[in-house]
């Protein structure tokens, strides 16, 4: 079957072409001259199609006044110019076939309103709304934008293992892998568990970060990025939490903490300019329903540079605040979402690169600083979210990772081939993590985490 996508419709056809469109039917009106207006819908792009079915067509009577909201058809007719004020042009349809009737007494999708609560319940079916249709052109298009950026800017891109055997960096709780067999544990003389018999012959358990295998690819390739599936076991309900999720991790051999946070901020304003650009009617309808202020945010933060302070800084603007924060802000604390969102919303109103973290509350590969109490660690703080991106200028030197990792609780035997990289040609290098989810729900004003992924997994939940 030929068919045209609604959004070439609107865009590339001519009045008087005939064509064939597919999709779903958002609603049926009859009208008493003998003819029903069908909207329909087939995902190309926000808007819906509205295609005449007069009464002389053969199936009118059988079929067409009996399709419903969730029907899906195929409708042969000639694009004409229309009459109404709501769109410049219509489908006046010569045939209409029926692929599947819609119960409107069953379908959950009817034309009442349906809170995002109850429509993470319905999943499998919420991808058909006006909001989960603009949220999934919105989230392709900063995938896509992704790929473009870095791409552009000479970066490979580099898959990493989901499945891993380093104990990570502490980044979060992991969720283990293993075809053990539960009921019958295998366990060696002092009572532990075997893993030797393991799939693997050792312990091993979904990535929360590809970071420090993407640092050994950078460190030959010169510029890489990943672009991938994260897990992470942590049991917080909370808005920006999930236990699947996205997360594109770059790394670049030859550069420091503030070449990372120019990238972080190059990288981050081209999605924002590219979704004002690319998705204008997407965009509206989260701006009129989701959240008002959302289009003039992405256009002043497209074009704004970020504000950079230390932690040092942050610490001291937090404790002369005046605010009452629930959690009271000193040097050395991790700074907690009321302290990130009152940088970014209230003190600079802009996003906001933190640098230079005590080392006591940072992970043992960021690079120590020549006062010894700090990190060249970097978050980046945006309003409405908090942290999107959490990176670091690497450490390199051989003993002083040995040391941090020692420090950190851990074994430098486990890490071998991290610390081999520092003992053959070790070379300056920095990344950081972008949770894609978070730029998502930022990009749309979407409140919940859960509301801009299509299946989230969360503590107790993996229906679907
Ligand atoms: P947070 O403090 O918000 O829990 P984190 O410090 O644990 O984040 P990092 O380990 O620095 O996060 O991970 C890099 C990025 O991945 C974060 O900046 C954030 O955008 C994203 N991220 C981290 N944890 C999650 C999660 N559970 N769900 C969604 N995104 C996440
Ligand atoms: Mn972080």
């Amino acid at each position: 079957m030929k068919r045209t996508q609604i959004k070439d419709v609107f865009t590339g056809a001519n009045y008087g072409d005939e064509i064939t469109v597919c999709g779903w039917i958002k609603t049926r009106r009859d009208s008493k001259g003998g003819f029903s207006f069908l909207e329909l819908n087939d995902g190309s792009c926000f808007k819906n199609l509205q295609i005449v079915a007069e009464a002389k067509l053969q199936n009118y009577e059988s079929e067409i006044v009996k399709l419903f909201p969730g029907a899906s058809i195929a409708a042969t007719g000639i694009v004409v110019k229309s009459p109404g004020k709501e769109q410049d042009r219509e489908l006046n349809a010569s045939s209409i076939k029926v692929f599947g009737f819609c119960e409107p007494l069953e379908y959950p999708l009817g034309k009442q309103k349906i809170s995002f609560e109850r429509l993470r319940e319905l999943a499998h079916m919420r991808a058909r709304t006006n909001t989960f249709g603009a949220l999934a052109r919105i989230r392709n298009t900063l995938a896509f934008e992704t790929h473009k950026f870095f791409q552009n800017n000479d970066f490979y891109y580099v898959n990493t293992p989901i499945i891993t055997g380093s104990d990570c960096e502490g980044a979060g709780e992991m969720f283990q892998v293993t075809t053990l067999n539960l009921d019958k544990i295998p366990r060696d003389e002092k009572g532990a568990i075997d893993y030797s018999l393991d799939f693997f012959g050792k312990k091993t358990s979904l990535t929360v970060s590809g970071q420090l295998d993407g640092e050994t690819w950078a460190c030959a390739l010169g510029k890489i990025y990943t672009f991938g599936p994260t897990f992470r076991a942590e049991n917080s309900n909370t808005r920006r939490h999930l236990a699947e999720f996205w997360m594109i991790e770059p790394e670049i051999a030859f550069a420091d903490i503030d070449d990372d946070a120019q990238l972080a901020e190059d990288y981050l304003r081209h999605l924002f300019k590219a979704v004002l650009a690319n998705c204008p009617e997407d965009l509206d309808f989260f701006n009129k329903f989701v959240d008002k202020t959302l289009k003039d945010r992405l256009a002043k933060l497209a074009d704004s540079p970020f504000k950079r302070i230390s932690y040092t800084e942050a610490v001291s603007i937090l404790e002369q605040s005046g605010v009452n924060f629930e959690f009271k802000p000193f040097w050395g604390m991790d700074m907690q979402s009321e302290h990130e969102r009152y940088l970014s919303e209230q003190k600079f109103d802009c996003p906001v690169i933190v640098t230079d973290f005590p080392v006591g509350i940072k992970a043992f590969y960021m690079r120590l600083n020549d006062d010894n109490k700090t990190v060249a660690a970097m978050d980046v703080l945006i309003p409405q979210v908090g942290e999107i991106i959490g990176g670091s200028q690497r450490e390199e030197r051989l003993d002083v990772i040995e040391r941090r990792i020692r420090e950190s609780g851990l074994e430098p035997a486990d890490y071998w081939w991290y610390c081999d990289l520092r003992k053959y040609g070790t070379v300056p290098h920095a990344g950081f993590g972008l949770g894609f989810e978070r730029i998502v729900q930022f990009c749309t004003g979407m409140h919940n985490i859960r509301d801009v992924i299509p299946f989230p997994r969360t503590p107790g939940n993996a229906e679907f």
